[in-house]
C-alpha cells in the first residue's frame, strides 16, 4: 500500500459513492425506517460494529479503540417527508433527485461517511478513540428518535453531529430552543342566520389574537409562526372551534419564553374580550445548546479542519439537530456539514466533492492525534 500523507487521503471516493446511492435507494421516510435500519445494522455488525437497536428503532454501533476516550457520532436514518423511490442522478459532478422528490442526502451523505470510515479503520488500522455510532429514527418530526432514547446508556462525554447542511467546513456551536404549540379556541357554535347574537365565533377570536400577537422575525435570536388554522362547519354556522398550530425558536431562553407568553396572552384577551375559552399548549422539542471554542469537540473539529486546509466556518443555525438531545444529556457535541444542500426540498443537492471532503473531515477528526 503506498504512503498515505494525511488519513482523510484514503476515503475512498468511489465506494463512498456507491455507498451513498444504495442508502438513498432504500425508502426511510419518517415513521418507515424498518428496511433502512434492517440496512444499517447489517452494515455495521460486517464492519465489526457491536450493533444494539432499541426498542424505538434506534441503532447504537459502537465500535472499539485504543484510547481510553469514548466518542460519540451522531446520525438520523430517517428521511424529511414522505417522498419514496428516490432516483439520483449525477450532473457535472453533483447529486441530485430527478426533480420530483428530496434526495435524502440529510443524512445519508452522513451515514455513507460514517461507513467509509468504518471501511478505513479495519484497512489501516490508525489509533482512534472507541466509537458509539448513535442512529436516530424519527429525527425529522422532532428529534423523536434521540428524545427517547436512553441517553444513560452512553459512555462518551462529547460528540459530533454529522447532519449539518451548508459548506463543509462549518462548526454549529450554538442551536436554538425549539417550541411547538397547539391551540384551540373553543366559542359557541349556534345558527348564523337565525340566532348570531348566541354564538361566540371562534375565527373571530383566533383572527383577533393572531393580529395582535408579534409574528415572524421578533429579534436576532428569536422567530415564531402560526402555521396552521382550521376551524368552522358551514356557511350559516357560527363557528364553534378554532384550532391552530405553531411554533417559536430562539437561542436565548429568556426571549423565547417571553414570545411564548406574549401569544398566550393574545389569545387569552381575545378570549376574554368575546367570553370564549382557549387551550395553548407549549411543548419544547428540543433545547438550545451553545458550545464554548476551548470545549472538546469544538477544538477537535477545528484542529482537523485546520489540518486539511478548510476554512473554518462558525455558525449559529437557526434549527436544532440530535445534538441538541445530547448536549442538553450532557454529551458536549457540535454539528458538522455533510456536504448536503437545499435539505427538505426537490433541490436537495450534494457534490461529490464535498460528500468526499466531509468525510475526510470525519476520519481526521477520529483518527488524529490525541490533544495533550
Ligand atoms: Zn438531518
Amino acid at each position: 500500500m503506498s504512503a498515505i500523507r494525511r488519513n482523510g487521503d484514503a476515503v475512498d471516493g468511489e465506494r463512498l459513492l456507491d455507498t451513498f446511492f444504495k442508502l438513498v435507494a432504500i425508502d426511510s421516510p419518517t415513521g418507515h425506517e424498518e428496511a433502512i435500519g434492517a440496512e444499517l445494522k447489517r452494515r455495521f455488525t460486517e464492519a465489526g460494529c457491536n450493533v444494539t437497536m432499541d426498542e424505538h428503532g434506534n441503532i447504537i454501533a459502537t465500535y472499539p479503540g485504543d484510547r481510553d476516550d469514548t466518542l460519540l457520532l451522531s446520525f438520523h436514518m430517517d428521511t424529511a417527508g414522505t417522498d419514496v423511490g428516490i432516483t439520483p442522478q449525477i450532473r457535472d459532478g453533483v447529486i441530485y433527485s430527478d426533480g420530483t422528490t428530496i434526495l435524502g442526502a440529510d443524512d445519508k451523505s452522513g451515514l455513507s461517511q460514517v461507513l467509509e470510515l468504518l471501511h478505513l479503520l479495519n484497512e489501516h488500522k490508525w489509533p482512534h478513540p472507541n466509537l458509539e455510532i448513535v442512529v436516530t429514527v424519527g429525527e425529522e418530526q422532532g428529534l423523536n428518535g434521540s428524545r427517547a432514547l436512553d441517553k444513560s446508556k452512553l459512555k462518551a462525554k462529547w460528540g459530533l453531529v454529522f447532519d449539518a447542511a451548508g459548506g463543509v467546513g462549518a462548526i454549529t456551536y450554538w442551536a436554538p430552543t425549539s417550541v411547538f404549540m397547539t391551540i384551540t379556541v373553543h366559542g359557541k357554535k349556534v345558527h348564523a342566520g337565525v340566532e348570531p347574537e348566541k354564538g361566540i365565533n371562534a375565527i373571530k377570536v383566533a383572527a383577533e389574537a393572531i393580529a395582535n400577537m408579534p409574528l415572524g422575525r421578533i429579534d436576532e435570536e428569536t422567530v415564531a409562526n402560526i402555521g396552521t388554522i382550521e376551524g368552522g362547519e358551514a356557511r350559516n354556522i357560527v363557528p364553534g372551534e378554532v384550532h391552530m398550530v405553531g411554533m417559536a425558536r430562539s437561542h436565548d431562553q429568556s426571549k423565547l419564553d417571553a414570545q411564548i407568553a406574549v401569544m398566550k396572552k393574545a389569545f387569552e384577551d381575545a378570549a376574554a374580550k368575546y367570553g370564549a375559552r382557549v387551550d395553548f399548549e407549549a411543548e419544547e422539542k428540543y433545547r438550545t445548546y451553545k458550545i464554548d471554542p476551548s470545549e472538546r469537540p469544538y477544538r477537535e473539529a477545528t484542529r482537523a479542519l485546520e489540518s486539511l486546509g478548510i476554512e473554518v466556518i462558525h455558525r449559529k443555525s437557526g434549527g436544532g439537530t440530535d445534538g441538541n438531545v445530547f448536549n442538553n444529556a450532557g454529551i458536549r457535541c457540535v454539528a458538522m456539514c455533510t456536504g448536503m444542500v437545499d435539505e427538505h426540498a426537490t433541490t436537495e443537492h450534494i457534490s461529490i466533492e464535498d460528500l468526499v471532503t466531509a468525510a475526510k473531515v470525519l476520519v481526521t477528526v477520529v483518527t488524529q492525534e490525541q490533544e495533550a
